[in-house]
């Protein structure tokens, strides 16, 4: 058991540093799932519950606006007060499963500024009434742009978050693959060793925001978001441990100063899981493993209940429908899909059984 034991629930500020500092000298890793509503959220919280972890719960600028309703006019705003949902039903229920739960914000590229800006003035909204911030960490993905830009913005908005005790996510490299949308292309021939972060890159990254506040750092080490065929990429997690031995040796810090980040996990080795997770890797997205998790059952429902999706009495035999297609029986299979993928989530990343709150 950890000396370090938080109340369950949202954890935020200096909660949210135990929580990472836990996982990374604990050699474990939290899985990072994505969510676009209530079902979805509940589901990873019962999951998380379940394997005695404590969870990442994040959305993207699209799962946020999908929180909020897909036919929100406004889809701008739907993507800031879906975000804002999210985080208060988060803080709402979070503590009756038990566990600790860190809310995130997913990938926001260049264009995407403004909305991590506008969830930020909710952000300080938020803080002035309850004294902590309604997000434990958003996300920068800037790694499209030249280093300098990056990391400026990430300074830039960082000095915001650390008023607020909030961390920022930034992205250094290119990740292959795409995520909602997102990220480019991924080229099966072409000369993958952008999809390596340099160590330098990483250093600088440290050199400029760790004086400002609390942050973490998705490199790329050949890793592909979403899931294709294996081998086109080769996952190498040394380069982690050469970002991670650059800032000890030049600084003078401790063992493994970064807390990084596993983007694009589903479907990777469990080995090499197990070895970033060794380079202080704390957190690893989930995202398209959890979609079909949750998917594929509610198929199996419906092709194993196909008239009671025609009809509501049948027109043959008069027999009544209702107990099949009321929506909760489809949705609780596709949430305790969820609830079994994230079980085995655990166990990989060595979360089972490692949450540290106590009641
Ligand atoms: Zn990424």
């Amino acid at each position: 058991m950890s000396e370090n034991t938080l109340k369950p629930g949202v954890v935020t500020g200096k909660g949210y540093k135990a929580l990472v500092d836990a996982a990374k000298s604990g050699g474990y890793a939290l899985p990072a799932v994505n969510v676009v509503g209530t079902n979805s959220m509940n589901a990873v919280m019962e999951a998380a519950a379940k394997a005695g972890s404590d969870i990442i719960i994040q959305l993207s600028n699209s799962g946020a606006a999908f929180f909020a309703g897909a036919g929100m006019p406004d889809g701008f705003k739907a993507k800031v007060i879906g975000a804002v949902a999210a985080a208060q039903h988060a803080h709402l229920l979070a503590e009756h499963y038990g566990i600790c739960v860190a809310m995130h914000t997913d990938h926001a590229n260049r264009e995407l500024i403004p909305w991590v800006e506008a969830m930020l003035d909710e952000g300080e909204k938020y803080y002035e009434q309850h004294g902590k911030p309604l997000y434990s960490s958003h996300m920068l993905d800037l790694s499209a742009d030249p280093i300098d830009f990056n990391l400026g913005e990430c300074a830039r908005l960082l000095e915001r978050m650390a008023k607020l005790d909030m961390s920022l996510e930034i992205e250094l490299g290119v990740t292959g693959g795409e995520e909602d949308g997102m990220g480019s292309e991924f080229e099966e021939h072409a000369d993958n060793s952008r999809l390596y972060t340099q160590p330098q890159d990483v250093l600088q990254a440290f050199d400029l925001l760790n004086p400002i506040g609390h942050f973490s750092v998705a490199a790329s080490f050949g890793n592909v978001h979403g899931v294709y065929k294996p081998g086109n990429v080769k996952l190498r997690p040394e380069i982690l441990k050469n970002s991670q031995d650059l800032v000890q040796k030049t600084h003078g810090t401790g063992h493994n100063p970064l807390h990084l980040v596993f983007h694009g996990g589903s479907g990777s080795e469990k080995a090499k899981i197990a070895e970033a997770v060794r380079y202080g890797v704390f957190k690893m997205n989930i995202d398209t493993d959890t979609q079909f998790a949750f998917s594929e059952p509610v198929g199996e429902y419906v092709n194993a209940n196909q008239r009671a999706f025609r009809f509501q009495i049948d027109p043959d035999d008069g027999t009544p429908y209702k107990k099949q297609y009321d929506p909760r029986k489809y949705l609780r299979a596709g949430e305790q899909g969820i609830v079994k993928r994230l079980q085995e989530a655990c166990e990989d990343l060595g979360s089972k059984g490692r949450s540290i709150a106590r009641a």
